[in-house]
């Protein structure tokens, strides 16, 4: 028999998530971020799914490709922008929007003008408003843009943007800072502005503009603390399961796993499931993190090892082997996983390993 574990892709969630992306932003347009393979869930499968978005947003060339491969027509934006010259002929003969956010980039653009006959870059303009992370100095928003306009090879529909650091945090200084420095150091620029990622959608509709770009909620995750993807009305678009391969007695006061870091408090049945960070689960998952036997909730006891995982039974009399374990997904949200693991949501369902198989539902 091969290997139980499967990650299932719920693609109708994919196209129910963007629906609701859409209603919360009334006329804007939505860019679906898909980068890193659709959040791990696919890049082809997904950009199917969601292909009533407006443009789709990813950070390498590789998986613009693909997605042209795919016969995507949308506009595509590389949110990182060209890193090398090489770039460039690429970029026009994909016809791909890019990111320009530091001045090297536009040295790169000056240096190496457009053929007779090239299309005109598409350019998005990355402000920092005070992440800190990429983009100009949003003070030199004007100067960056003329200096832009003035290039031969520019489309002259400059979009304006920049990202949040802490949108996820519903009434924040820092946002609230970050949108001030944008607009003002913006106004009296021609052009649509982006600045919302997903948190800023669910949370944020003043910072709406004319382009908004959620990844995370698209897959139905959240990273609001308390909050998980379902709280919005979202759909997890991905459900990790496998089986339990074994059911072995454990008497009281008796180890289990690997550094003996759990001791059965009574005699009591593990299940043993066919999954592990081999396949991407978290090892860092700790004991009493949450994982569905047949659906009823059960905790991980013990470390997570890479082929197999320990449960407590205690609560599934009705457990045998071959029993369906979800480790989350439909019933249980990745955000709550994620807390026991001391990460996101986004870092799991990215971390799903080759071995697991990917079906569509
Ligand atoms: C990844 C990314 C997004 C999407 O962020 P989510 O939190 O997944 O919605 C939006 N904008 C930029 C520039 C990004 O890099």
């Amino acid at each position: 028999m091969s290997r139980p574990a499967v990650a299932r892709i719920h693609l109708d969630a994919l196209t129910h998530n963007l629906g609701v992306m859409r209603a919360r932003v009334g006329g804007a347009r939505v860019m679906a971020v898909v980068k890193a393979d659709g959040y791990g869930h696919g890049l082809e499968r997904v950009a199917a799914a969601l292909a009533g978005a407006d443009a789709f947003g990813v950070a390498s060339l590789e998986d613009a490709e693909r997605l042209r491969a795919a016969g995507h027509t949308h506009r595509i934006v590389l949110l990182s922008g060209f890193v090398e010259p090489a770039d460039l002929p690429r970029l026009r003969e994909l016809d791909l929007d890019s990111v320009v956010h530091h001045p090297a980039q536009i040295e790169m653009l000056e240096a190496h003008p457009p053929g007779p006959g090239d299309e005109r870059l598409r350019v998005w303009l990355k402000l920092d408003s005070g992440m800190h992370r990429l983009g100009f100095p949003a003070r030199d928003a004007a100067h960056v843009h003329a200096r832009l306009r003035a290039l031969p090879g520019i489309n002259g529909d400059i979009v304006l943007m920049t990202h949040f650091a802490n949108s996820d945090v519903f009434d924040d200084e820092q946002t609230r800072r970050q949108l001030a420095t944008f607009d003002q150091a913006t106004q009296g620029l021609p052009g649509q502005r982006s600045l919302a990622n997903s948190a800023a959608v669910l949370g944020w509709p003043m910072a709406q503009a004319q382009w908004v770009r959620p990844g995370g909620a698209l897959y139905g995750i959240s990273v609001v603390p308390g909050m998980p993807g379902t709280a919005f009305g979202l759909r997890p678009a991905m459900t990790l399961a496998s089986r339990l391969i074994a059911i072995n007695p454990v008497e009281a006061g008796e180890p289990v796993g690997y550094g003996a870091t759990w001791h059965a408090p009574e005699d009591m049945r593990i299940g043993v499931v066919a999954l592990g960070y081999g396949d991407g689960y978290p090892r860092a998952a700790k004991t009493g993190t949450p994982m569905l036997v047949d659906g009823i909730e059960v905790p991980v006891v013990g470390r997570v090892s890479m082929d197999l995982i320990t449960l407590d039974l205690r609560n599934a009399p009705a457990a045998a082997i071959g029993s369906e374990v979800v480790a989350w997904g439909q019933g249980l949200p990745v955000e709550r996983v994620a807390e026991h693991a001391g990460t996101i949501g986004y870092e799991l369902v990215c971390s799903i390993t080759r071995r697991v198989r990917f079906l569509e539902t």
